[in-house]
């Protein structure tokens, strides 16, 4: 008999996929290793930035108050006793009149207080004695990086869940960490199903097509952080299927399959579920593409059922199963960003469900616009890769039009832009 289904909101299907949500864990990689993982730790300033106070340019280090005279009609002079560059400390305490030449990041001399530019300075040689002369005062404190104005020690400069960014790896750096305490991928199998599936290596041939699901789902884990292992096909046979997420239930953190959700005569997930025991969170969402997209917990393992439909594959993913990789890796902000933009096509489409629109953004001045990136059923393939966004369609909504403003969710960043900018 066939088994009817509620279907549920998607609001309420991502909360149950939430709430199973495991505690991340953590590891430690290599500074060169971090960039694009979430920070396991928070990282304070270990010492003040600048750690002591330097001269930002190039120029001569003075005691300002020697200066105060100065002025184009009556320069005033000093006598160079040292030069330091960037990483050298000065021997030498300058007394009256005295300036020590001194390059960009090198230490301000004791008892300097102030840089003059090299550029503002005039030199000259007497008697194998370097001298400048100056043509205005200075205060203390002119041209000089003071110890902490940067960023003070103590200071928490990333939190846990942070993604690590170039400028992040710049602070590592700052700071020390040759190594440093990330979020640890979680583990995700996937699993093709469907007799109708080809490799990506194989010919064409009747009735069958490629897996390009498997492929997909592979990079979209990747982008969301999680770790992937591809297991392959499996045919329409329920003990197959069975025995073969069985193993995989007690070696990953989550599970994908692609396709056999439905309720046709060879869609055996359903069945697979109940005989490994697992609880079905939920097998129907109000939404399009993807109604019949399917989570179920086993022990403390997610089992995903999305549908072998690419983009209803596609949208399953990013919203149920990203998310919870995001978690796991700490972030406090793990869906989708949500933004409005105006429409800039008719859609004139009715929604029963909440729709979701393959879509792409773009900025015209200071507007973002959106468009939807192609055609558009829950079969379609060649709309995903010109799509960065969705656009959301309530329920029990038509007739959307060009110039309406939508909510859209991002999946993507966004793209750059030509030269000249205009
Ligand atoms: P199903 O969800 O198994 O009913 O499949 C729905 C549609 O998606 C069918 O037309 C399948 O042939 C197609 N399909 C299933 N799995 C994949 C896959 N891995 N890659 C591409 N298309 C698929
Ligand atoms: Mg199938």
């Amino acid at each position: 008999m066939l088994e009817r289904r509620r279907p549920i909101p998607v609001e309420e299907a991502v909360e149950r996929v939430i709430g199973y949500k495991k505690q991340g864990e953590t590891e430690k990689v290599l500074i060169l290793e971090a960039y694009g993982r979430t920070l396991g730790e928070d990282v304070a300033a270990t010492h003040h930035v600048p750690p002591f106070d330097r001269s930002p340019y190039d120029g001569f280090a003075i005691r300002a108050q020697d200066s105060s005279n100065a002025s184009s009609e009556e320069p005033v002079h000093f006598k160079v006793i040292e030069e330091i560059g960037a990483g050298s400390v000065a021997k030498n305490i300058p007394g009256p009149y005295e300036a020590i030449r001194i390059m960009t990041g090198a230490q301000l001399p004791e008892g300097c207080d102030a840089v003059v530019m090299l550029e503002l300075a005039k030199e000259y040689n007497k008697e194998n004695q370097s001298y400048i002369s100056i043509k205005r005062s200075y205060q203390p404190g002119d041209n000089v990086s003071f110890t902490g104005e940067d960023t003070k020690k103590g200071t928490v400069l990333l939190k846990k869940g942070e993604s690590i960014n170039p400028g992040a790896i710049a602070l590592l750096a700052t700071f020390g960490y040759e190594c440093i305490s990330v979020a640890k991928k979680p583990s995700v199998a996937i699993f093709a199903t469907g007799t109708e599936l080809l490799d990506v290596g194989e010919e064409l041939k009747p009735g069958k097509i490629r897996n390009s699901n498997a492929y997909m789902l592979y990079a979209q884990i990747i982008r969301a952080g999680g770790k992937p292992f591809m297991l392959g096909k499996l045919p329409d046979h329920l003990e197959t299927c069975y025995e073969a997420i069985k193993n995989a239930s007690e070696n990953f953190d989550m599970i994908i399959t692609t396709g056999g959700v439905s309720v046709g005569d060879y869609d055996y997930m359903p069945d697979v579920y109940k005989k490994l025991g697992a609880e079905v969170l939920f097998n129907k969402v109000a939404m399009r593409p993807g109604s019949v997209t399917t989570a179920a917990v086993k022990g403390d393992i997610l089992l995903y059922g999305l549908s072998g439909n690419p983009s209803a594959c596609f949208v399953g993913f990013e919203l149920f199963v990203k998310p919870v990789i995001k978690s796991r890796l700490f972030s406090e902000k793990p869906h989708l960003l949500k933004l409005q933009a105006t429409l800039t096509e008719d859609f004139p489409k009715p929604n029963p469900f909440t729709r979701f629109i393959r879509s792409a953004l773009s900025i015209e001045g200071d507007r973002v616009k959106v468009t939807p990136s192609g055609f558009d059923k829950s079969s379609a393939v060649s709309s995903l890769a010109a799509s960065d966004s969705f656009i959301m369609l309530p329920g029990g909504t038509r007739g959307f039009q060009k110039g309406d403003t939508v909510d859209v969710l991002i999946h993507e960043g966004l793209e750059g832009d030509v030269w000249p900018w205009s």
